[in-house]
Protein backbone atom coordinates (compact mmCIF):
# COMPACT_ATOMS: atom_id res chain seq x y z
CA UNK A 1 0.00 0.00 0.00
CA UNK A 2 1.29 3.20 -1.00
CA UNK A 3 -0.46 6.45 1.28
CA UNK A 4 -0.30 9.54 -0.67
CA UNK A 5 -2.09 12.80 0.28
CA UNK A 6 -1.14 14.83 -2.36
CA UNK A 7 -3.44 17.86 -2.77
CA UNK A 8 -4.94 17.70 1.04
CA UNK A 9 -4.40 20.03 3.50
CA UNK A 10 -3.60 18.63 7.15
CA UNK A 11 -4.23 20.47 10.17
CA UNK A 12 -2.83 18.73 13.30
CA UNK A 13 -3.69 20.83 16.64
CA UNK A 14 -0.33 20.27 19.51
CA UNK A 15 2.27 19.45 17.01
CA UNK A 16 5.35 21.05 17.97
CA UNK A 17 6.38 17.92 19.17
CA UNK A 18 5.53 14.27 20.27
CA UNK A 19 2.64 12.21 18.83
CA UNK A 20 1.80 15.67 17.21
CA UNK A 21 4.88 16.55 15.80
CA UNK A 22 5.65 12.94 14.43
CA UNK A 23 1.68 12.74 13.06
CA UNK A 24 2.69 16.05 10.87
CA UNK A 25 5.85 14.69 9.79
CA UNK A 26 4.07 11.42 8.32
CA UNK A 27 1.58 13.65 6.55
CA UNK A 28 3.71 15.67 5.36
CA UNK A 29 5.88 12.63 4.17
CA UNK A 30 2.81 11.20 2.20
CA UNK A 31 2.65 14.29 0.57
CA UNK A 32 0.22 16.45 2.57
CA UNK A 33 0.26 20.34 2.79
CA UNK A 34 0.43 20.46 7.18
CA UNK A 35 -0.36 23.05 9.44
CA UNK A 36 1.53 22.57 12.60
CA UNK A 37 0.45 24.24 15.97
CA UNK A 38 1.36 24.98 19.22
CA UNK A 39 0.99 27.91 21.69
CA UNK A 40 4.02 30.13 20.92
CA UNK A 41 5.54 31.45 18.08
CA UNK A 42 9.00 30.38 19.16
CA UNK A 43 7.77 26.46 19.26
CA UNK A 44 5.55 25.91 15.99
CA UNK A 45 8.97 27.93 14.11
CA UNK A 46 11.20 25.47 15.88
CA UNK A 47 8.64 22.53 14.91
CA UNK A 48 8.52 24.05 11.25
CA UNK A 49 12.22 24.23 10.83
CA UNK A 50 12.58 20.64 11.94
CA UNK A 51 10.16 19.45 9.67
CA UNK A 52 11.56 21.12 6.90
CA UNK A 53 14.79 18.79 7.35
CA UNK A 54 12.51 15.26 7.84
CA UNK A 55 10.20 15.97 5.06
CA UNK A 56 12.45 18.20 2.74
CA UNK A 57 9.95 19.76 -0.08
CA UNK A 58 7.00 19.92 2.01
CA UNK A 59 4.79 22.63 2.50
CA UNK A 60 4.25 23.97 6.41
CA UNK A 61 2.54 26.33 7.61
CA UNK A 62 3.04 27.20 11.41
CA UNK A 63 0.14 29.02 13.56
CA UNK A 64 0.71 29.49 17.11
CA UNK A 65 -2.64 29.89 19.19
CA UNK A 66 -4.10 28.50 22.05
CA UNK A 67 -6.29 26.35 21.07
CA UNK A 68 -8.22 25.53 24.14
CA UNK A 69 -9.76 28.72 24.39
CA UNK A 70 -13.08 30.34 21.70
CA UNK A 71 -10.49 33.04 20.76
CA UNK A 72 -7.52 30.55 20.31
CA UNK A 73 -9.95 28.72 17.91
CA UNK A 74 -11.07 31.98 16.38
CA UNK A 75 -7.53 33.57 15.53
CA UNK A 76 -6.56 29.70 14.15
CA UNK A 77 -9.81 29.66 11.99
CA UNK A 78 -8.54 33.52 10.62
CA UNK A 79 -5.44 31.93 9.33
CA UNK A 80 -6.52 28.47 7.98
CA UNK A 81 -10.72 28.97 6.85
CA UNK A 82 -10.66 25.25 5.42
CA UNK A 83 -8.93 21.96 5.94
CA UNK A 84 -9.01 18.25 4.28
CA UNK A 85 -7.22 16.23 6.99
CA UNK A 86 -7.80 17.71 10.77
CA UNK A 87 -6.09 15.14 13.43
CA UNK A 88 -7.66 16.58 17.03
CA UNK A 89 -4.38 15.69 18.86
CA UNK A 90 -3.78 18.32 21.09
CA UNK A 91 -4.11 16.90 24.80
CA UNK A 92 -2.69 17.55 28.24
CA UNK A 93 -2.44 14.97 31.31
CA UNK A 94 -1.00 15.44 34.83
CA UNK A 95 -1.19 12.91 37.40
CA UNK A 96 -3.40 13.95 40.88
CA UNK A 97 -5.44 12.10 43.28
CA UNK A 98 -8.86 12.67 42.86
CA UNK A 99 -9.77 14.30 46.18
CA UNK A 100 -6.83 16.85 44.95
CA UNK A 101 -7.63 17.99 41.37
CA UNK A 102 -10.27 21.25 41.82
CA UNK A 103 -12.39 22.39 39.41
CA UNK A 104 -10.71 24.75 38.00
CA UNK A 105 -8.33 21.60 36.97
CA UNK A 106 -11.53 19.81 35.66
CA UNK A 107 -12.99 22.79 33.67
CA UNK A 108 -8.84 23.19 31.99
CA UNK A 109 -9.01 19.87 31.29
CA UNK A 110 -12.42 19.74 29.83
CA UNK A 111 -11.23 22.95 27.54
CA UNK A 112 -8.41 21.75 26.69
CA UNK A 113 -9.19 18.12 25.32
CA UNK A 114 -12.65 17.98 24.52
CA UNK A 115 -13.69 21.71 23.36
CA UNK A 116 -10.29 22.53 21.20
CA UNK A 117 -11.67 19.24 19.32
CA UNK A 118 -14.96 20.42 19.53
CA UNK A 119 -14.47 23.37 18.24
CA UNK A 120 -12.32 22.63 15.53
CA UNK A 121 -14.93 19.83 14.01
CA UNK A 122 -17.47 22.43 14.00
CA UNK A 123 -15.01 24.61 11.62
CA UNK A 124 -13.89 22.14 9.46
CA UNK A 125 -16.46 19.55 8.96
CA UNK A 126 -19.25 21.76 7.08
CA UNK A 127 -16.51 22.02 4.28
CA UNK A 128 -15.19 18.33 4.07
CA UNK A 129 -19.12 17.36 3.64
CA UNK A 130 -19.32 19.90 1.05
CA UNK A 131 -16.21 18.35 -0.92
CA UNK A 132 -17.79 15.02 -0.15
CA UNK A 133 -13.89 13.82 0.91
CA UNK A 134 -12.44 14.78 4.42
CA UNK A 135 -10.80 12.88 7.37
CA UNK A 136 -11.26 13.60 11.37
CA UNK A 137 -9.21 11.72 13.53
CA UNK A 138 -9.74 12.32 17.63
CA UNK A 139 -6.07 11.21 19.46
CA UNK A 140 -7.85 9.77 22.29
CA UNK A 141 -6.12 7.11 24.80
CA UNK A 142 -6.21 3.69 26.36
CA UNK A 143 -7.07 5.67 29.00
CA UNK A 144 -10.55 6.37 27.47
CA UNK A 145 -11.91 2.66 28.30
CA UNK A 146 -9.69 2.04 31.56
CA UNK A 147 -9.91 5.05 33.49
CA UNK A 148 -6.59 5.54 35.55
CA UNK A 149 -7.58 6.49 38.67
CA UNK A 150 -4.29 8.82 39.16
CA UNK A 151 -5.84 11.23 36.89
CA UNK A 152 -9.64 10.39 36.57
CA UNK A 153 -10.27 13.83 34.98
CA UNK A 154 -8.04 12.82 32.09
CA UNK A 155 -9.28 9.79 31.69
CA UNK A 156 -13.21 11.89 31.54
CA UNK A 157 -11.57 13.76 28.94
CA UNK A 158 -10.86 11.19 26.83
CA UNK A 159 -13.86 9.19 27.10
CA UNK A 160 -16.11 12.10 25.89
CA UNK A 161 -13.24 12.13 22.62
CA UNK A 162 -14.70 8.71 21.69
CA UNK A 163 -18.68 9.50 22.39
CA UNK A 164 -17.61 13.23 20.37
CA UNK A 165 -15.81 11.01 17.42
CA UNK A 166 -18.89 8.46 17.30
CA UNK A 167 -21.29 10.67 17.47
CA UNK A 168 -19.48 12.92 14.29
CA UNK A 169 -19.24 9.87 12.26
CA UNK A 170 -22.94 9.40 12.31
CA UNK A 171 -22.87 12.73 10.68
CA UNK A 172 -20.70 11.76 7.66
CA UNK A 173 -23.22 8.55 6.94
CA UNK A 174 -23.39 7.91 2.67
CA UNK A 175 -20.07 10.65 2.67
CA UNK A 176 -16.69 10.09 1.49
CA UNK A 177 -16.02 11.85 5.21
CA UNK A 178 -14.85 9.77 8.09
CA UNK A 179 -14.41 10.54 11.50
CA UNK A 180 -12.19 7.89 14.07
CA UNK A 181 -10.37 8.28 17.23
CA UNK A 182 -7.30 6.41 17.58
CA UNK A 183 -6.45 4.97 21.52
CA UNK A 184 -2.70 5.36 21.79
CA UNK A 185 -1.62 3.22 24.83
CA UNK A 186 1.74 4.59 26.96
CA UNK A 187 4.12 6.39 24.43
CA UNK A 188 7.14 7.93 24.68
CA UNK A 189 6.52 11.92 23.63
CA UNK A 190 8.70 14.10 25.41
CA UNK A 191 5.86 15.01 27.49
CA UNK A 192 5.63 11.32 28.44
CA UNK A 193 9.89 11.70 28.83
CA UNK A 194 9.47 14.75 31.11
CA UNK A 195 7.12 12.71 33.19
CA UNK A 196 9.49 9.55 33.92
CA UNK A 197 12.52 12.25 34.19
CA UNK A 198 11.03 13.67 37.07
CA UNK A 199 10.25 10.70 38.47
CA UNK A 200 13.52 9.08 38.19
CA UNK A 201 15.11 12.00 39.40
CA UNK A 202 13.19 11.78 42.40
CA UNK A 203 13.75 8.13 42.53
CA UNK A 204 17.01 8.25 41.89
CA UNK A 205 16.78 5.26 39.01
CA UNK A 206 17.72 5.66 35.74
CA UNK A 207 14.81 6.47 33.13
CA UNK A 208 14.94 3.50 31.78
CA UNK A 209 13.85 1.65 34.77
CA UNK A 210 11.38 4.34 35.87
CA UNK A 211 9.39 3.30 32.32
CA UNK A 212 9.91 -0.43 32.81
CA UNK A 213 8.63 -0.08 36.20
CA UNK A 214 5.77 2.01 35.32
CA UNK A 215 4.72 -0.88 32.90
CA UNK A 216 5.05 -3.69 35.40
CA UNK A 217 2.98 -1.55 37.84
CA UNK A 218 0.63 0.51 35.89
CA UNK A 219 0.33 -1.02 32.75
CA UNK A 220 0.33 -4.83 33.67
CA UNK A 221 -1.53 -6.38 30.79
CA UNK A 222 0.68 -4.62 28.13
CA UNK A 223 1.79 -7.46 25.93
CA UNK A 224 4.40 -4.52 24.05
CA UNK A 225 6.05 -4.54 27.48
CA UNK A 226 7.45 -1.12 26.64
CA UNK A 227 6.47 2.57 25.59
CA UNK A 228 5.63 2.82 21.79
CA UNK A 229 7.15 5.25 20.00
CA UNK A 230 5.32 8.08 19.09
CA UNK A 231 6.26 7.28 15.18
CA UNK A 232 4.08 3.56 16.21
CA UNK A 233 0.98 5.27 16.92
CA UNK A 234 1.29 8.12 13.88
CA UNK A 235 1.35 5.19 10.97
CA UNK A 236 -2.03 4.24 12.22
CA UNK A 237 -2.99 8.13 12.46
CA UNK A 238 -1.59 8.61 8.61
CA UNK A 239 -3.62 4.93 7.53
CA UNK A 240 -6.48 6.40 9.06
CA UNK A 241 -5.77 9.99 6.99
CA UNK A 242 -5.41 8.03 3.96
CA UNK A 243 -8.46 7.04 0.80
CA UNK A 244 -7.11 3.31 1.43
CA UNK A 245 -9.06 3.92 5.09
CA UNK A 246 -12.18 4.49 3.48
CA UNK A 247 -14.14 1.75 4.88
CA UNK A 248 -12.74 2.47 8.25
CA UNK A 249 -15.26 5.14 9.75
CA UNK A 250 -16.99 5.88 13.47
CA UNK A 251 -14.00 2.98 14.80
CA UNK A 252 -11.87 3.03 17.59
CA UNK A 253 -8.40 1.98 16.49
CA UNK A 254 -5.71 0.99 19.63
CA UNK A 255 -2.02 1.60 19.67
CA UNK A 256 -2.38 1.12 22.90
CA UNK A 257 0.36 -2.09 23.05
CA UNK A 258 -2.04 -4.64 24.13
CA UNK A 259 -2.96 -3.01 26.82
CA UNK A 260 -6.79 -3.05 26.50
CA UNK A 261 -7.75 -7.01 27.03
CA UNK A 262 -10.66 -7.00 25.85
CA UNK A 263 -11.55 -8.78 22.29
CA UNK A 264 -13.62 -6.23 20.11
P1 LIG B 1 3.09 16.31 24.54
O1 LIG B 1 2.90 17.01 25.86
O2 LIG B 1 4.40 15.66 24.28
O3 LIG B 1 2.78 17.35 23.37
C1 LIG B 1 1.62 18.15 23.43
C2 LIG B 1 1.60 19.19 22.33
O4 LIG B 1 0.45 20.03 22.50
C3 LIG B 1 2.81 20.11 22.35
O5 LIG B 1 3.13 20.40 21.02
C4 LIG B 1 2.27 21.38 23.04
O6 LIG B 1 2.94 22.54 22.66
C5 LIG B 1 0.86 21.40 22.51
N1 LIG B 1 -0.10 22.14 23.34
C6 LIG B 1 -0.33 21.99 24.67
N2 LIG B 1 -1.33 22.81 25.07
C7 LIG B 1 -1.74 23.47 23.93
C8 LIG B 1 -2.77 24.43 23.67
N3 LIG B 1 -3.56 24.87 24.65
N4 LIG B 1 -2.96 24.88 22.38
C9 LIG B 1 -2.15 24.42 21.38
N5 LIG B 1 -1.16 23.50 21.58
C10 LIG B 1 -0.96 23.05 22.83
O7 LIG B 1 1.87 15.31 24.42
P2 LIG B 1 1.78 13.81 23.79
O8 LIG B 1 2.20 12.85 24.82
O9 LIG B 1 2.41 13.80 22.46
O10 LIG B 1 0.20 13.66 23.65
C11 LIG B 1 -0.49 14.00 22.47
C12 LIG B 1 -1.91 13.42 22.55
O11 LIG B 1 -1.84 12.00 22.69
C13 LIG B 1 -2.72 13.93 23.73
O12 LIG B 1 -4.07 14.12 23.34
C14 LIG B 1 -2.62 12.79 24.74
O13 LIG B 1 -3.71 12.76 25.62
C15 LIG B 1 -2.62 11.60 23.80
N6 LIG B 1 -2.04 10.38 24.40
C16 LIG B 1 -0.73 10.37 24.77
C17 LIG B 1 -0.22 9.21 25.35
C18 LIG B 1 1.23 9.12 25.77
O14 LIG B 1 1.58 8.17 26.49
N7 LIG B 1 2.09 10.03 25.34
C19 LIG B 1 -1.04 8.08 25.54
C20 LIG B 1 -2.36 8.15 25.15
C21 LIG B 1 -2.85 9.30 24.57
Amino acid sequence: MNIRLDGKKAVVTGSTRGIGFAIAKGLALAGAEVVLNGRSEAAVAEAKAELATLAPGATVTAVAADLSSVEGVAAFAARVPSADILVNNLGIFDPKPFLDIPDGDWERFFQTNVMSGVRMSRLYLPGMLAANWGRVVFIASGSALNIPVEMIHYGMTKTAQLAISRGLAEMTAGTGVTVNAVLPGPTRSEGVADFFGKMAAEQGVPTEQMERQFIAQHRPTSLLRRLAEVDEVANMVVYACSPQASATNGAALRVDGGVLRSIA
